[in-house]
């Protein structure tokens, strides 16, 4: 399927299906809702093949660049139908599976995400590693058929909706670092996990503590090889910071257009407006060559950190508009629109923390793109 003819067809089915895309009132305001509507929206794109197009053929894909998935994500996220925060733990998530773990474990389960019949999570940061992620110490011991893991994730968005997590454990001495870290794919209903919702200021319980008390996982849900977590990690986050990233991009473009319409222009001030265009623009373009590397083969390494400044400053900035052009709306206003405002005001604070904070990006980029030497 060649990007057009799948362009025109997407917008087709879109138009045609608007009705039952759209959320209903409890889908924007509660997560569960958000969530059980993510799952129908997912399954009617699938079964319209439009969900499987982009994925390999083996984990029940239908082929075709990756292009095409960008494609998808942006019309649902950019159109109001899907929240971007939902939608992108399927592109960060998927493609590691597909990667790492066991042909049959990958064709029994990534059929299942893609279809929306289950949420996944990503269980890396613990108390004490969240940018030092090499000194994790969440611990999992072989056991005679897979390993017993024991100790805590934290931040782990949407924990408590999913059915799988896919887990990075020390399965090696501490002082073993990077080297000495296990990724496991477990399911969350196995005895011995708690999640515990956390408040955000945002109002919503997006992400949870999850805590591991001998918690037993069979050794076929191996991802890669023992102790060679760490480039599953690494294979991980470029994702974050690429298709998932092209989608939340869309999505902030689309609520830079509203704020143009919802603000009276006297409250806009357009040289304000005109950088933050801008930077949406800058967003755009990098995020795009991006997505083109994705769908000529290549391998994404540390040069994506760029992307992710380039999101996490244009989603502030975005919102920073919006916070001086609806002042009232955003501080005080109760209306569902204001309320929407302000909810995303608030969150787009932790754009410089998810996914690796703004200071990390720059020393990534540092290091391993500039080749600018160590800190001491
Ligand atoms: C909305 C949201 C969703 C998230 N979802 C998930 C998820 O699903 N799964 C998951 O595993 N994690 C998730 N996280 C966690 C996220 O990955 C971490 O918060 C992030 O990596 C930072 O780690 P930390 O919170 O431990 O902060 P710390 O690492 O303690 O950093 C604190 C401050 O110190 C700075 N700092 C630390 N080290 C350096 C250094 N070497 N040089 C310069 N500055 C430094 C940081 O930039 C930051 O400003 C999420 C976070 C947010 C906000």
């Amino acid at each position: 399927m060649d990007l057009r003819t799948y362009r025109q067809e997407l917008d087709e089915w879109i138009v045609h299906h608007h009705e039952d895309l759209t959320p209903t009132p409890e889908a924007f305001t509660g997560l569960e809702g958000q969530f059980a509507h993510l799952s129908k929206v997912k399954r009617l794109a699938y079964e319209a093949g439009f969900g499987r197009w982009g994925w390999p053929e083996r984990v029940g894909g239908l082929g075709g660049a990756p292009l095409l998935r960008a494609l998808l994500g942006e019309r649902l996220t950019a159109g109001g139908y899907v929240q971007p925060g939902g939608w992108s733990m399927t592109e960060v998530l998927a493609p590691t599976m597909i990667d790492f773990a066991s042909p049959e474990l990958a064709a029994e389960v990534v059929p299942l995400l893609l279809r929306g019949d289950e949420h996944w999570c990503q269980g890396f940061s613990e108390p004490g590693s969240g940018s030092n992620l090499a000194a994790l110490s969440c611990r999992a011991v072989r056991a005679d058929d897979g390993w017993v893991v024991t100790g805590q994730k934290v931040w782990t968005s949407f924990a408590h909706l999913s059915d799988r997590c896919v887990l990075l454990t020390r399965t090696g001495p501490k002082e073993s670092l990077h080297r000495g870290i296990t990724a496991l794919f477990v399911d969350m209903d196995t005895p011995g996990i708690t999640v515990r919702p956390l408040r955000t200021m945002h109002g919503v319980d997006e992400f949870c503590e999850v805590f591991f008390d001998d918690v037993h996982v069979p050794a076929d849900r191996l991802l890669g090889v023992e102790d060679g977590g760490w480039s599953i990690a690494m294979d991980l986050l470029p994702y974050e910071r690429s298709t998932a990233l092209w989608h939340r991009g869309a999505y902030v473009r689309r609520r830079f257009e509203d704020l143009l319409h919802d603000a009276h222009p006297d409250h806009l001030d357009p040289h304000a407006v005109g950088e933050v265009a801008l930077q949406l623009f800058a967003l755009r373009s990098v995020s795009r060559r991006t997505q083109h590397r994705i769908s000529d083969g290549e391998r994404l390494g540390a040069e994506t950190s760029v992307d992710k400044l380039l999101l996490s400053s244009t989603e502030q900035a975005v919102y920073d508009l919006a916070s001086e052009a609806l002042a009232e709306a955003v501080t005080t206003g109760s209306d569902p629109a204001s309320e929407r405002w302000r909810s995303e005001f608030l969150y787009s604070r932790a754009a410089t923390i998810y996914g690796g904070t703004t200071e990390i990006q720059r020393n990534v980029l540092a290091r391993r793109v500039l080749g600018l030497a160590e800190e001491h």
